[in-house]
């Protein structure tokens, strides 16, 4: 199998610009080494706040380049495994997150994980391994690794874990996939804006995938198809993500648009990814018996 080490480049920006650090062949199965969001600077809950160097957040281990991956194709990514550190770090502070209008300071806060629970204060909480930030270069300017959008990016999506699959909008030659910020475990909306921080690594398949066409990232897993949506309130982002998954479902079976949108009102869900980055995520989840009973495929 191939192998990504965090040394071999990380940045902090998806960007069309950025050399990549691999190149592999469409069907390649690799692991990407991750530093936390924090590039694993906290390692005690004593560290003064200004010896973090508060550039460095968010990286992201890349980008690899695709072979085949031209601009239209859609990008799959099968998540294979999530694997962690053995300590996981949050923090909350004065304007972070939903309630950072009401923290006066910076307080970081280390959790031991062991034997697949977090242990905070004594308190064991499940994993639940995820991926954070997961993309593609963007079709224009770079965009931060904080920021989500059409590709893929600060999505903080709990749904990205072991078993899904992903699927990108590929903007530039070679797609220039990569990834960071695993969780071992956060809710939907990330309230206090960080989750359970923690370096480790990704093995992903990745594939191109001709023919068919996406405005946004999708994601699969073993029985929910989803359209994720990123914009500047949580409103925009549901219109966006209900409206090209009904116009998807439209396109792909026999129905009118009027007999798709009763099927969503009554099975699809509207869910909330995150609502602290710089553009709030939701996603819409339709459940793959539907789309059984159909006789469609969406990608
Ligand atoms: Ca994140
Ligand atoms: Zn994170």
């Amino acid at each position: 199998m191939e192998a990504l080490a965090c040394e071999s480049g990380v940045y902090y920006e998806f960007n069309k610009n950025n050399a990549y650090t691999k190149k592999v062949a469409s069907g390649t199965t690799i692991k990407i080494e991750t530093y936390d969001c924090y590039k694993n600077q906290i390692q005690s809950e004593e560290i003064s706040m200004d010896a973090i160097n508060w550039h460095e957040i968010n990286p992201a281990t890349g980008p690899i380049y695709v072979e085949g991956a031209l601009p239209g194709d859609i990008l799959k990514v099968q998540i294979e495994k999530i694997e962690i550190g053995s300590q996981g770090v949050m923090m909350v502070g004065p304007g972070l997150g939903v309630m950072g209008h009401r923290i006066e300071k910076r307080v970081a806060k280390i959790l031991p994980i062991r034997e697949e629970k977090i242990i905070f204060n004594g308190i064991q909480i499940p994993l639940n391994k995820m991926i954070g930030v997961i993309g593609v270069a963007p079709a224009g300017e770079g965009v931060s690794c904080e920021t989500p959008g059409a590709h893929g990016g600060n999505m903080d999506n709990k749904m990205i874990t072991e078993g899904a699959t992903l699927y990108f909008p590929i903007f530039t030659e070679g797609a220039l996939f990569s990834l960071g910020d695993l969780h071992a475990a956060m809710g939907d909306g990330e309230v206090g804006v960080s989750g359970i921080e923690v370096p480790g690594a990704a093995t992903v398949t990745i594939e191109v995938i001709k023919g068919p066409t996406i405005q946004h990232p999708m994601l699969e897993n073993a029985e929910v198809f989803t359209q994720i949506a990123s914009a500047q309130t949580l409103d925009e982002a549901t219109k966006i993500a209900i409206e090209e998954m009904i116009d998807r479902i439209v396109e792909k079976s026999t129905l009118s648009l009027e007999e798709v949108t009763m099927l969503m009102s009554a099975v699809g869900q509207i869910e909330i990814c995150q609502i602290v980055d710089p553009l709030m995520t939701v996603r819409f989840v339709v459940p793959k018996w539907l789309l059984e009973e159909l006789g469609i495929e969406l990608i």
